[in-house]
């Protein structure tokens, strides 16, 4: 009735990578019985790493068979069988994977021996399987080869199944029809108990810190998501067998989310949130004077704690802008950094470049064109109050902006009138403006409706 299965690969996970050895051990649930196992050649390199923790060399996989190959005897071990493996999610999304190359759809339910640990042996220290089978006092030889791993999961299971006095196996087994797949080491009341509401989320390791946040406007349906099998940047990376804990915060609305949630990845700056900071890159425009005292321009990506003159979220938005400035203010794109040419730019042809690029307009009276361009672009802003739904029914949520720039976000009573700008400072927290705060601001500036934002 159970099929124990450990598998080994080329890699971490089953997008990129093949299995190269696979080890199956029929329990019937009283007692192991029928064994299979294959080196298999995966069709491409195994990392040298790899090979230095499995002892799976190139050579070895070199005369196996392919999986296509001994395909139909893996899916006959499987078929009918409850799957189990120690992480069950990993090896089981590999076999999938290597399945649909085959052309076989397989299906089944699966079992894994690490959360079933948790819930049956709790306390230990670490629910590796080489831990557990410390602690437990079994031995395994020939770890992480795959035939000494599902030996030893066939022990782990022995024992788990034995000491599964409040029906935990039984309880996994009806529940795991859904498709989430929870990490192994996430408890599964703490994920029933999420919110589907707007907010702000944490994933915790085992020490309680802080390795992911997240934004969502159902908080509930998105992290759901990332653990369903088909989300593959979640698979690919450890994060799943960190998250120990998850945590949230309501923000009554997604724009609340989004703004907290910038903040909060720059105040904790977790781990995963880090492999992805490609994706907040921003472009800014900064301006200097050059040795013969022209002031000029130049587009860079903003660095951390810079202050560009304005921020964009492309390079090509950077330059538009400039291009706007030269023709608004007659300007010169070459010292504006939008032209390389020897000598006059072409807009002196035009007429609308004095020669400032050939110091035929003296720096003085180029500058003060400049100066003016500048101070159009530092005046202060407006200030007023974004309205949005509150956490509750009976609430609002309100998003500060001072003087045309974020002042901070807080939440208050639906009825609750705002009329000044002291009125509002004492509704909501101060916080930093984030990049993100900054473009989302202004977008929603951009075209705003009116019911919803009070100008004071
Ligand atoms: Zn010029």
């Amino acid at each position: 009735m159970y099929a124990i299965v450990d598998i080994e690969t080329t890699g971490g996970y089953a997008e990129n990578h093949r299995i190269t050895e696979i080890a199956i051990v029929h329990h019937d649930g009283l007692q192991p019985g029928k064994t299979y196992r294959a080196l298999i050649n995966p069709d491409r390199n195994i990392p040298s790493y790899i090979t230095g923790l499995t002892g799976i060399t190139n050579e070895m996989v070199s005369t196996a068979p392919r999986f296509e190959e001994i395909a139909n005897d893996v899916f006959e071990m499987l078929s009918g069988k409850v799957f189990v493996a120690h992480n069950a999610h990993f090896d089981y999304s590999f076999l999938k994977k290597e399945f649909e190359h085959a052309g076989i759809t397989w299906q089944t339910k699966k079992l894994c021996t690490v959360r079933l640990s948790r819930k049956i042996i709790p306390g230990l220290r670490s629910y590796s399987l080489g831990s557990i089978a410390d602690s437990l006092g079994i031995k395994i030889n020939n770890r992480h080869r795959a035939s000494g791993d599902a030996e030893a999961t066939v022990q782990v299971f022995d024992i788990l199944i034995k000491r599964d006095n409040e029906g935990h196996i039984g309880k996994a087994l009806k529940r795991n029809s859904g498709e989430t797949i929870l990490p192994p080491n996430l408890p599964k009341e703490n994920f029933d108990a999420l919110p589907a509401k707007p907010g702000v989320y944490y994933f915790l390791n085992s020490r309680g810190s802080v390795i992911y946040v997240g934004k969502a406007a159902n908080i509930k349906k998105r992290i759901a998501g990332h653990f369903s099998g088909d989300a593959r940047e979640w698979s690919r990376q450890n994060i799943r067998n960190e998250i120990h804990q998850i945590r949230y915060e309501l923000t009554g609305n997604e724009m609340i989310a989004l703004i907290f949630e910038s903040q909060e990845i720059r105040r904790l700056w977790p781990k995963y949130n880090q492999a992805q900071k490609y994706r907040v890159e921003e472009w800014g425009i900064y301006p200097y004077e050059d040795r013969n005292g022209y002031l000029r321009f130049s587009v860079n990506t903003v660095m951390r704690g810079s202050q560009p003159l304005v921020r964009l979220s492309t390079k090509g938005d950077a330059w538009n802008f400039l291009w706007e400035k030269v023709h608004a203010y007659e300007l010169c794109p070459k010292l504006c950094g939008l032209q390389q040419t020897k000598g006059l730019c072409f807009q002196h042809q035009t007429g609308e470049c004095h020669g400032a690029c050939q110091e035929i307009e003296s720096p003085k009276k180029y500058n003060k064109r400049i100066q003016k361009m500048l101070d159009s672009i530092r005046q202060k802003g407006e200030s007023l109050v974004i309205l949005g739904k509150g956490r509750s029914a009976q609430e609002k949520s309100l998003i500060f902006i001072k003087e045309g720039s974020y002042f901070g976000h807080g939440f208050a009573d639906r009825k609750q009138s705002i009329n000044s700008v002291e009125e509002v400072q004492k509704l909501v927290r101060p916080g930093v403006e984030t990049p993100t705060i900054h473009n989302l601001v202004s977008s929603y500036l951009a075209n705003v409706k009116g019911e919803e934002v009070i100008t004071l």
